[in-house]
């Protein structure tokens, strides 16, 4: 029988509906593959019984031919996700043993169409970073290699454990949540796919808030198809979050193939940054070539705003993780550490509990917001967001469809390599990224190349609000002209 890990999630329906194989067969081979990959930590928590009784359930509504879209699809959750009586941590020490008893609307709703939960993924500790290597349970290893190399790399962040999971084969798909790149910067760093949907899109119901104004859930896979199956059971309405919108869900795999004849692609020039690598800059005009070739308009746009987006994304973000992050103080949840009275409990459980990065950020969140601070770098950082935000506006009024950029301004770097000394070197991952974000917009990354080393690299689309079906039809072109890449296997 084929490696049923190897399968796309698409190509393990069809297995599944032609009773090829079971959903306990495709568990199974799955789960002894999590456990030879264990060198890579990206799982946090491996759920095999949970998994081979959904499976088994699933395998049941196959037979009867009442299953779901997504029955016996094994995948991973990102440790940000609460799952009923499945240890959430946000990959930090503060939250220590905490089992929710309450499962999020996004993977609620993957487990009603059918999915199987194979484990919790290893993410930045409460997604704060871009290597992964924030974690409380250490971080994660990238399953490429620079060639002729055996130096481990990191998969990128936060959503490091489900980028690494997907690309090596470890699940079919998973979640993950971008609050500034989060998704598009792994994805990239791994040579998988991975969309950020339009702010509201999915429901951020129980999942633990970083900066809930930016934070939204999407999901990962080795294809844009895949992307666009997972993403039609995540997204939609949820009354118990208000900034949920209520908008019809596509069945966004319908986008997938659809002509992109005609359709105007912007190409904006304040992303082609001083210094930038001749790889990236080739990389670009190539993705460009191909979607002309398909049919697209290229056009230049501008976003002049965008060199400020990245510092205002580091007053805005840090002061909502000040603000959500309050809540964490020994009495509620997970970890305590005593004092001699509760003001000290307070402070040791906090300086205990938090990483540094962490408390980095409840450091900058507060004095930003702080009364003689707050004008000063809150309220101006407001400002500036508003004016990002116009700028994307302004080049979709004039008829632009999507956006093409780069998704990352380097290859994946070694663990340790970076944001030792200087912790902005670190947050510059997130520049081709972090507007979107800002801007509520939708994007997608899709691995389009190979750097020197022999390492994948992505390229980026922004979207209108709620067009993630253009962004699938564009990505696919990309996919189709770029190929697949798929990491040597080294780790069995
Ligand atoms: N790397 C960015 C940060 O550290 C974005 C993280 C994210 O999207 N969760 O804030």
């Amino acid at each position: 029988m084929t490696d049923l890990t190897s399968l796309t999630l698409a190509d393990a329906r069809e297995g599944l509906t032609q009773k090829s194989f079971t959903a306990l067969e495709l568990t199974d081979a799955h789960l002894a593959a999590m456990e030879k990959a264990r060198v890579l930590n990206a799982y946090v928590l491996e759920t095999p019984e949970q998994a081979r009784t959904q499976a088994r359930a699933a395998d049941a509504t196959i037979a009867k031919g009442d299953a779901g879209p997504l029955a016996g699809i094994p995948l991973g959750v990102k440790d940000l996700f609460a799952t009923t009586n499945v240890r959430a941590t946000a990959c930090s020490k503060i939250l220590g043993n905490f089992i929710p008893p309450y499962e999020s609307t996004v993977t609620s709703q993957l487990w009603r169409d059918g999915a199987v939960m194979l484990g919790k993924l290893n993410c930045d500790e409460f997604a704060m970073g871009s290597s992964n290597e924030t974690s409380a349970f250490g971080p994660v290893i990238n399953p490429w290699r620079r060639e002729g190399s055996d130096t481990n790399l990191v998969p990128g962040g936060s959503s490091g454990g489900s980028a690494s999971a997907v690309a090596a084969n470890l699940c079919l798909g998973a979640t993950g949540t971008d609050t500034g790149g989060s998704i598009r910067q792994p994805a990239a760093f791994t040579g998988i796919v991975g969309i950020k949907p339009t702010y509201g899109r999915c429901s951020r119901w129980g999942t633990v808030a970083f900066a809930s104004s930016l934070d939204q859930a999407g999901p990962f896979a080795r294809t844009v198809r895949d992307t666009a199956i997972l993403m039609r059971s995540m997204a939609g309405h949820d009354p118990k979050d208000t900034t949920s919108v209520d908008h019809p869900v596509p069945d966004y795999e319908a986008a997938i193939g659809k002509s992109v004849k005609g359709m105007k692609i912007g190409i904006p020039k304040e992303y082609r940054l001083d210094g930038m690598s001749g790889e990236i800059d080739k990389l670009w005009a190539q993705g460009a070539d191909w979607l002309k070739a398909a049919g697209a308009e290229l056009v230049e746009v501008s976003l002049p705003y965008t060199k400020y987006a990245l510092p205002a994304y580091y007053v805005v973000a840090p002061a909502e993780a000040s603000s959500n992050l309050a809540r964490y103080d020994g009495v509620r949840y997970g970890a305590r550490v005593n004092g001699r009275n509760i003001v000290e409990m307070y402070e040791n459980t906090r300086a205990e509990g938090f990483g540094a990065e962490v408390r980095r950020r409840i450091m900058i969140g507060t004095y930003v917001l702080s009364a003689g601070y707050y004008d000063a770098y809150y309220l101006r950082a407001q400002k500036v967001r508003t004016l990002i935000k116009k700028d994307f506006e302004d080049v979709f009024a004039k008829g632009v469809h999507a956006i093409l950029t780069p998704a990352t301004p380097s290859a994946a770097f070694g663990i340790g390599e970076k944001g030792k000394a200087d912790p902005i070197e670190m947050y510059l991952n997130d520049i081709f990224t972090v507007t979107v974000n800002m801007a509520g917009l939708p994007g997608i990354a899709v691995p389009a190349g190979k750097d020197v080393q022999g390492l994948p690299l992505g390229l980026q689309l922004i979207g209108r609000p709620f067009d993630e079906e253009t962004l699938f039809s564009l990505g696919e072109v990309i996919e189709q002209s770029a190929g697949h890449f798929t990491a040597r296997k080294w780790w069995t």
